[in-house]
């Protein structure tokens, strides 16, 4: 088994093409059939498309399944890639995520591991995440260093993996959410990862720092949260002037800003600081709602994970993180099925809402169920499509995803089904291109 592994990944490792132009001196087009497109989620499918792609860029789109002979580009060499029987759309975005942990991750790992082994753990649950159709996404929380490396490595095609936005580590008070806990007071200042501030100035300069480590974007932790082995409840942790420096030093430095946020008065907090997204959100109630829409944040409702960990006390109890310690236990059981609810009263509310997953909860590779708790809570087919790409791409700021239009990135998925009648399609894929590189083709 551990030798398949072993094989599999040289595999994975070794098995990148090579670029464009590189062997022939020919320029190397891929023309894509396709037989239902869409191509922009939000708009209507198109119906019997050839998309071009070039330079890992879609460069036309055109009526029809069209030839080589009909580009009248005689330098090229032209493959082809045939879905007239399938389902094309862009390919999913997924705004939070923690590829350095999973959910059946010691927590020691860290304490006895070199950043050498965790970062192909890490590799390996961003691999499974393109698998899952995700060619974009957001990395909210990794300790140390080794998330910026990923993220280059796989940005170079040294590695096969989606493309990353990277936070580094959340920014946290002293003892916060994002603090180190539940180890003696030596181990906890060794594991302290620069992270935390107090106070407005200290604030301004955390943010400095984490973007100087090379954030793309700035990771907060506002109130306590469930996964910290901390007695301290999911209150608001951050002071209303602290939340207000972090976002607009982030601003400044041309980063979007977002809040891991628990109760209504953190969210609203950071709602008021200005802060471009507000992940979680688990007990914003009708004014908040008001309040996000009258500063145009995103929600980031990461549904699943509660699916996945049980929605029940009962459940929990006999879930995956039954044994958890009982401080994380005890904020664990209130949460049960408050994600589904809030995000129900978002999406009534018009709350823009833009998917994340929080997947290092629940297994990496899982997070197209995001789509499905989306259309559980109330939202059409095609609205829990547009929370996957076109919405992400707007909240993270991410200009060349999330459309399959000339100019735009060619991260493209297939699927035999139609998600628009039947949502559990995109958990089948036959086609995942990133960048104009196939990572899975398989039989229609
Ligand atoms: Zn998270």
């Amino acid at each position: 088994m551990i030798r398949l592994a072993l094989i599999l990944m040289n595999i994975l490792l070794f098995s990148l093409p090579p670029t464009a132009m590189a062997e022939t001196g020919k320029r190397k087009i891929t023309i894509l059939y396709a037989g239902t497109a869409l191509l922009v989620p939000g708009e209507k499918p198109s119906q019997n498309i050839s998309i071009i792609i070039e330079d890992g860029r879609i460069s036309a789109i055109r009526d029809g399944f069209i030839t080589a002979e009909t580009l009248k580009s005689p330098d090229s060499r032209v493959s082809f890639i045939d879905r007239r029987h399938s389902f094309i759309m862009p390919g999913f975005i997924d705004l939070h995520v923690h590829v350095s942990s999973g959910p059946k991750s010691d927590r020691s790992l860290t304490l006895k591991k070199p950043d050498s082994y965790l970062v192909f753990k890490a590799y390996q649950n961003a691999h499974k995440t393109l698998m899952a159709g995700f060619t974009t996404i957001r990395d909210l929380g990794s300790r140390g260093t080794l998330i910026f490396g990923l993220r280059d490595a796989i940005k170079d095609n040294l590695i096969a993996g989606p493309k990353i936005i990277v936070a580094g580590s959340a920014i946290t008070p002293t003892g916060g959410h994002g603090d180190v806990h539940g180890y003696r007071e030596e181990i906890l200042h060794i594991m302290d990862d620069g992270n935390t501030c107090d106070g407005a100035d200290d604030c301004r300069r955390a943010v400095r720092a984490m973007v100087k480590r090379g954030a793309d974007v700035i990771k907060v932790t506002a109130t306590g949260g469930v996964l910290s082995e901390t007695g301290t409840g999911t209150g608001q942790q951050f002071t209303q002037i602290e939340l207000d420096t972090i976002a607009e030093t982030a601003h400044w430095l041309g980063r979007k800003v977002t809040a891991h946020a628990h109760e209504k008065a953190g969210i609203e907090a950071a709602l008021r600081a200005g802060f471009d997204s507000i992940e979680h959100a688990m007990w914003a109630d009708k004014d908040t709602m008001k309040l996000f829409k009258k500063t145009g944040a995103w929600l980031i409702p990461t549904a699943y994970p509660m699916t996945y960990v049980g929605d029940t006390p009962e459940k929990m109890k006999k879930g995956p993180f039954k044994n958890l310690p009982p401080v994380m236990m005890k904020k664990l059981l209130r949460i049960a099925g408050q994600p589904q609810k809030m995000t129900r009263l978002a999406h009534e509310m018009g709350v823009k809402i833009a998917l994340g997953t929080d997947s290092g909860v629940s297994p990496h590779g899982d997070n197209a169920q995001e789509f499905i708790e989306y259309v559980g809570i109330g939202m059409t087919p095609m609205e829990a499509l547009m929370a996957g790409t076109v919405n992400a791409a707007e909240a993270g700021g991410l200009l060349n995803v999330g459309r399959l239009v000339p100019g735009m990135a060619a991260d493209i998925v297939a699927m035999a089904g139609n998600p628009l009648e039947n949502i559990t399609a995109v958990l089948e894929l036959n086609l995942i291109m990133r960048d104009g590189i196939t990572f899975k083709s398989s039989q229609e």
